[in-house]
């Protein structure tokens, strides 16, 4: 969470830090800054989004070659101008930007508060700013050396950016935890929470790595460990552009997302699966194939809509590979002091890769001897690198903070997977596997067949849009995306709903049921239909309002609905692909039509860097 970009080189620095801001303000919207070095530096910072603070700064003498901006995910202070980034030191001559949480904060607070200093925010940021300034001032040290050593008391994820108005030119950076890309143009460089920001100028990139320090200037990059000795800077191409991460005429980032996925599934299994030859080719799991073989189970660790895509992958992979699958929220795993035993094959599933939580929980499992195989979309990332193979979703920059064709690309590689593992271990008849290769094959196409009805969806968000709960159910592989399409409404509309087994709901929240319960069954066609036919009639007879994802043709569901979004047949195998869209597309309508920010809703932040 929050975003933080930087420049240093020729150009006029605030147009591109404002331009780089607004692509990374899903991390994070609670307030916005910017510090520019004109003649001292200079702090513009604002509650709110970048456009308010754009608005308040208007006839500004802006003018500057280097500078450092940030986009907000307030964790310590509230939401406030006061507690906005960049932070400037006690003596005015440092300004910082910060993205993590400084967990030793209030003991360092309370060290500097004895020696006299005072604090203008309630932020932990402001505490290691001025830890870094007392260093600085007392060994009479370069900023550099100081932010080493005060490195060396902190704990917590952080990058920080920092300027030094005795050295106009020159960006200090470091991090742990957090993302960080520095971008490498002619004479200039780039930074960024993620690359967004410097793509038009540069495609040439270094990932910095944890414990890793930074000294930006317009023609040099010097990258040190802690130790103060230099490391190489590994530079990256990127294999991005600027068209994928802008709207493209669509009104929200999520409308383009949900309508982009048979182009992203089909992306995600494009050059691996091959159905005619009946092969999926992923190098990532292929080298551990025999560990796979062998393996007495797989945990899968993630959070949110991931975590929901990994409740789709154990029963998918439990009922094709015979094999134990356990699906984790990475934030209780990390905690708990979890059984792992050497061999253990640990999923991580992640849109960002840079998840606070799953990083951890990964590298503690790593310690213990297990595999890590990551799924996750962005390249290059914490996750992807912490991993020994794995996967990649290739669904493009995801920007809307509700995950839609993430999540549909992760249940694409899990399916690959499991379907995998089945060939490997012979847990799956020849004739299965071919069928059900060739019914993932055909999944971009259903899911365009759906988004080619968004109109019906339409008409009924506007029917149902005032509700004040919601109940999804469902059951075997569609309960999942049960539990996601009421995550997906109440990130994306605020209404409250929940997402139950559909038998569970006679032990408790049938108790929810009247004539203003708008309850939405997902009734595709597969092994458990009927029994999901019986709980629809059970909500039915209590004069709930149903409203059903149902298998085409399905004569007898849509008798028993009051409403239906329809999905063309499709094996229960893949069909949670596909009938999840149509819950995307009922959230973002209910969200619009309810006058929500569905591109950002509130208190929320894409790429969960804190825990
Ligand atoms: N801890 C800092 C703050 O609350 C930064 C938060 C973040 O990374 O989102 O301001």
């Amino acid at each position: 969470m929050c975003g933080i970009v930087g420049y240093t080189g020729p150009r006029e620095a605030y147009p591109i830090i404002i331009k780089g801001l607004k692509r990374l303000e899903y991390r994070g919207y609670d307030s916005t800054g910017v510090a520019l070095q004109n003649g001292g530096i200079k702090v513009y910072k604002k509650k709110g989004k970048v456009a308010e603070l754009e608005d308040t700064i208007v006839g500004k003498n802006l003018h500057a070659n280097v500078g450092i901006g940030h986009t907000r995910w307030a964790t310590h202070g509230e939401p406030s101008d006061r507690n906005a980034h960049p932070h400037q030191s006690a003596s005015g001559k440092l300004a910082m930007i910060h993205n993590g949480i400084i967990e030793n904060y209030s003991q360092l607070k309370n060290e500097l508060l004895k020696k006299g200093y005072t604090f203008k925010s309630d932020t932990d940021t402001e505490v290691l700013l001025n830890f870094i300034e007392e260093i600085k001032t007392n060994n009479n040290c370069s900023l550099e050396e100081a932010v080493r050593v005060a490195l060396k008391r902190v704990t917590g994820a952080y990058v920080i950016l920092l300027l030094d108005a005795e050295e106009p030119e020159t960006i200090i950076a470091a991090r742990k935890g957090s993302p960080l890309v520095i971008g490498v143009g002619k004479g200039e460089h780039f930074l960024g929470s993620d690359a967004s920001p410097m793509l038009e100028y540069t495609k040439e990139v270094v990932y910095v790595n944890d414990y890793e320090l930074a000294i930006i200037k317009p023609d040099e990059l010097i990258l040190k460990n802690l130790g103060n000795e230099k490391i190489t800077p590994y530079i990256q191409k990127l294999d991005l552009e600027l068209a994928a991460i802008e709207k493209g005429g669509y009104e929200h980032f999520m409308l383009k997302e949900i309508f982009e996925q048979p182009q992203t599934i089909y992306d995600c299994l494009r050059g691996r699966l091959d159905a005619e030859a009946g092969t999926i080719t992923m190098s990532g799991i292929e080298q551990y194939a025999n560990q796979i073989k062998n393996a007495r189970r797989i945990v899968m660790i993630a959070c949110g809509t991931s975590w929901h895509a990994g409740l789709v992958a154990e029963y998918v992979i439990e009922e094709l590979c015979r094999l134990n699958v356990e699906v984790e929220y990475a934030s209780e795993f990390r905690y708990r002091n979890p059984v792992i035993d050497e061999g253990d094959i640990i999923v991580a599933i992640s849109q960002s890769g840079e998840t606070a939580d799953t990083l951890v929980a990964i590298e503690t499992a790593k310690s213990k001897g297990a595999i890590i195989l990551g799924v996750v979309n962005v390249v290059g990332s914490s996750i992807a690198r912490a991993s020994h193979g794995g996967a990649y979703t290739h669904a493009g920059p995801e920007i809307g903070v509700a995950s839609t064709k993430a999540f549909t690309a992760q249940l694409a590689v899990l399916t690959m997977i499991a379907l995998k593992i089945a060939n490997i271990k012979g847990t799956i008849s020849h004739e299965r596997y071919m069928l059900l290769l060739k019914e993932l094959n055909e999944v971009p196409e259903k899911v365009a067949w759906v988004l080619k009805n968004a109109d019906k969806v339409k008409k009924l968000a506007e029917k149902y849009k005032d509700a004040d709960d919601f109940l999804y159910l469902a059951r075997g592989y569609n309960f999942p995306v049960a539990l996601e399409g009421a995550l997906k409404l109440k990130e994306i509309s605020y209404i409250h709903a929940e997402g139950y087994p559909a038998a569970e709901m006679k032990h408790g929240p049938i108790a929810l049921v009247d004539e203003t319960l708008p309850v939405v069954f997902i009734a595709t066609k597969d092994a458990y239909h009927e029994k999901v036919v019986s709980n629809m009639q059970e909500i039915k007879a209590r004069k709930g309002k149903v409203i059903s994802v149902i298998t085409e043709g399905d004569d007898l569901s849509t008798s028993l609905s009051d409403d239906v979004m329809i999905i063309p047949e499709a094996d229960e195998i893949v069909a949670p692909i596909i009938s999840v869209v149509p819950l995307q597309l009922l959230a973002y309508y209910i969200g619009v039509a309810r006058g929500c920010d569905v591109d950002k809703p509130r208190n929320l932040a894409k790429s969960v860097t804190v825990e």
